[in-house]
């Protein structure tokens, strides 16, 4: 019989009704890597424009993993409304690009993270937007930086790599009379030691890459804006231009999240405890740590961070590039890596990496050498972790 059909096979790609919904739920957030998200109607779907129900329509507009981990942010910082993004970077980007315009003044701290100067020196003029960059351990020099037009203030509160600590509270009240907007980089500090909408801050800005998710296998931001209608402007800006998050990014984010807590005190207690050691030693020009009674923001330190030192720590060794090269090697078991806020501790020489741009002569006026390491504490075993120092000192010594 000609016209007799074969018999359907029902597809596999025809969609199950919904995800599986059983009595128990898994203790863990599932991984959720859809980009499309269906709806029962078009009615449903105005309701959830509307904002008349919750859900997602498509990744880049958001997703659960991104949610999850914004609000897990947002309770360590004590907001709500926050923003996962692509990278640090790409939050600086929604905050700067999301509110700035043609015409409008940003101020940005002059020891900023290196691409945030680049953005603030190369990026931001070519948009219409003029910036001038401040020290913000004095209120006085970022107060003359301002003009009628200045529209933001970017800071971070603990500069890299000389730890020196922002005027924050002088500088939230000048942009408070003033009507300007207070962003606030907190990658370095971490709402452990500060949360700066407690300051007043507009704007806060993570690179989740660091300190909050803390294995150096993801990089993600975050970023918070106090005012709804300004949260809105930064989220259709991310949206628009692409800073979307991945959701299995977020998802891992979200596990290192969990010992955030635990991992800051260890750092801090080991950084704390290399600081000492490395104040006692020879050879050494200095040793910055915020909390010492010899750094040079020491009361302010105690003040805006709460005697919270973090896990850095900065030391000038004496001699040039062959004892920075000596130190490197001989400290054996440490990486000599561009990055911070790993659970192993990293060795960064500004001047070869994070500071190579500027110049001898520029590094030198704001105490950078040769000689300068920052040292991005872990959680190694004190006593190797010490050893391991020293073993790339002694190096030093030699060379
Ligand atoms: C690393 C870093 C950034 C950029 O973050 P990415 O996740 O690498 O894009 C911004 N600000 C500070 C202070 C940083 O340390």
């Amino acid at each position: 019989m000609a016209d007799e059909k074969a018999p359907l096979v029902k597809s596999s790609l025809l969609r199950p009704a919904g995800p599986h919904k059983g009595a128990s739920q898994p203790v863990v957030t599932p991984i959720m890597p859809s980009v499309v998200y269906a709806s029962e109607t078009p009615d449903a779907l105005d309701a959830q424009y509307e904002g008349r129900a919750e859900g997602h329509t498509y990744a880049r507009e958001g997703h659960p993993n991104a949610d999850v981990l914004a609000r897990r942010i947002d309770a360590l910082e004590g907001v709500s409304g926050g923003l996962v993004t692509g990278s640090g970077m790409a939050a600086v980007t929604a905050a700067l690009l999301g509110l700035c315009g043609s015409g409008d003044h940003v101020v940005g701290g002059d020891q900023l993270y290196g691409r945030s100067l680049r953005m603030m020196r190369d990026d931001l003029p070519r948009f219409g937007i003029d910036t001038t960059l401040a020290d913000p351990t004095d209120v006085a020099a970022v107060e003359a930086a301002l003009r009628p037009e200045t529209r933001m203030v970017l800071i971070e509160v603990v500069s890299n790599p000389t730890l020196r600590i922002a005027d924050i509270e002088g500088i939230a009240e000048l942009c408070r009379a003033r009507g300007i907007l207070l962003a606030v980089d907190n990658t370095f500090t971490t709402p452990a030691a500060v949360k700066p909408a407690e300051f007043g801050a507009d704007i806060v800005i993570h690179s989740v890459t660091k300190l909050l998710a803390g294995h150096s296998d993801v990089t993600l931001g975050w970023l918070w804006a106090r005012d709804e209608d300004r949260r809105k402007a930064i989220r259709d800006f991310a949206v628009t231009s692409g800073l979307t998050p991945s959701p299995f990014d977020c998802w891992l984010a979200e596990r290192g999240l969990l010992t955030f807590a635990l991992r800051y005190a260890a750092a801090q207690d080991n950084a704390e405890a290399l600081a000492r050691h490395l104040a006692g030693k020879d050879g050494l020009r200095r040793v910055l740590y915020p909390t010492r009674s010899d750094h040079p923001d020491a009361a302010r330190a105690q003040a805006v961070l709460r005697g919270q030192g973090g896990h850095m720590v900065t030391f000038e060794l004496d001699g040039g590039r062959e004892a920075a090269n000596a130190f490197t090697a001989g400290a054996e078991g440490l990486a000599f890596a561009p990055t911070l806020g790993d659970v192993a501790t990293t060795l960064s020489h500004p001047a070869s990496s994070s500071h190579r741009a500027l110049g001898a002569e520029a590094r030198a006026a704001i105490g950078i050498s040769e000689g300068t390491f920052r040292v991005s504490v872990g959680l190694e075993e004190r006593a190797a972790l010490l050893d391991a120092i020293d073993r790339g000192l002694d190096a030093a010594a030699r060379a």
